[in-house]
């Protein structure tokens, strides 16, 4: 972080702070959150880390979790309050405020110091100081970066590794992505040595799936996810009433759309669901070829390059045959990706 002198100084008093992240957060947004809003509680700040919406019920480990206030568009008062009275607000793991909607609008509205803290493409210029990095794999790397540029290695405990330790293995996909570098792997290793256990941390993510999951995931591969060879390209549609057949949970559909991925030669997948709040994609890719580009211009969203979503106000066929109409443009990039 450029000054970071000066943000030292500057929380070296005790603050009330705001931590926000993306709406459905994941691991690494919510890991992130909880790290820092632990971190800045040690510190003596009085700390209310906020999420747009819902989250998993298996991220519902993650050590400080319970003190997450879950913004409700009908009840938005004590987000509002807490971010109007807040001196600092951090905005962690998205860079863009309109992506948090009203939130986004408060944050604007508000006097506060704002720090970003984000490893995504294209981020907009709002915050008065940036632990900005689109190389770092995860928010948790940057998060920890912070803190140990502040000096306070020894401030990390045995509840911040482990919430840095779930963002940086799951935004590396299980250190297997192409954003799996050496330092990912020399933070991991500081925050095992702070206490982070790989097994345990792995288990509780990737392994407590409901059976309800399992038997969606099982009747997507079955009868939803379609090839495209001609495109190198596979997708899997997702209407609202597939996923209430599944009695589908937030967070059940997280990681459908890498069995996309997974086919031979397939360089791009995406996923369509429809949730109650309208219809959202999910991209990845591998090789050359740019999702969050794509992302950004058709369907309003971004990301990363090989990971990225957006949403559409159109009905799910409409999506879909958008999406499908838009494949013969970049058929020779899809098909020379992985070269
Ligand atoms: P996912 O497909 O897992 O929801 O998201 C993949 C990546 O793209 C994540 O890093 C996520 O933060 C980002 N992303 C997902 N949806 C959106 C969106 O609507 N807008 C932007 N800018 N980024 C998104
Ligand atoms: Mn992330």
């Amino acid at each position: 972080m450029k000054d970071i002198g000066k943000f030292k100084e500057i929380i070296s008093k005790p603050l009330k702070v705001v931590v926000l992240m993306h709406p459905k957060p994941d691991a690494d947004a919510l890991g992130s959150t909880l790290a820092l809003s632990a971190y800045l509680t040690k510190k003596g700040h009085s700390v209310t880390p906020i999420s747009p919406t819902d989250y998993p019920n298996f991220l519902n480990w993650l050590p400080g979790n319970e003190k997450v206030l879950v913004f409700q568009k009908e009840r938005p008062q004590p987000a509002e309050t807490a971010i109007a009275a807040a001196d600092l607000i951090f905005c962690l793991d998205f860079n863009t405020l309109s992506r948090i909607f009203e939130l986004g609008e408060m944050v604007v509205r508000s006097n506060a110091i704002k720090v970003l803290i984000d490893h995504h493409l294209e981020p907009e210029r709002f915050a008065d100081f940036e632990e900005w990095n689109p190389t770092a794999a995860s928010t948790a790397e940057l998060v920890y970066q912070v803190i140990h540029d502040l000096g306070e290695d020894a401030a990390i405990d045995q509840d911040i590794a482990e919430c840095l330790y779930a963002g940086l293995m799951t935004d590396t996909g299980g250190f297997r992505h192409s954003n799996t570098s050496q330092k990912v792997f020399r933070v991991a290793a500081e925050l095992v040595a702070h206490g982070a256990e790989p097994a345990k941390i792995s288990k509780l993510i990737y392994d407590t799936n409901t059976l309800e999951r399992l038997r969606l995931m099982g009747f997507v591969l079955g009868e939803k996810l379609q090839v495209l060879p001609e495109f190198s390209t596979s997708y899997i549609v997702l209407a609202s009433d597939d996923l209430r057949k599944f009695s589908s949970q937030t967070g059940d559909t997280e990681g459908l759309v890498n069995y996309g991925l997974s086919v031979k030669g397939v360089s791009m997948s995406v996923l369509i669901h429809q949730r109650k709040d309208g219809i959202k994609l999910s991209f990845r890719s591998f090789g050359k070829f740019n999702v969050n580009t794509f992302a950004r211009k058709y369907f309003e969203g971004g990301g990363h390059k090989n990971a990225a979503g957006g949403q559409s106000d159109l009905t799910l066929e409409e999506t879909l045959k958008k999406f499908l109409d838009l494949l013969p443009a970049y058929k020779e990039e899809l098909n020379t990706s992985l070269d």
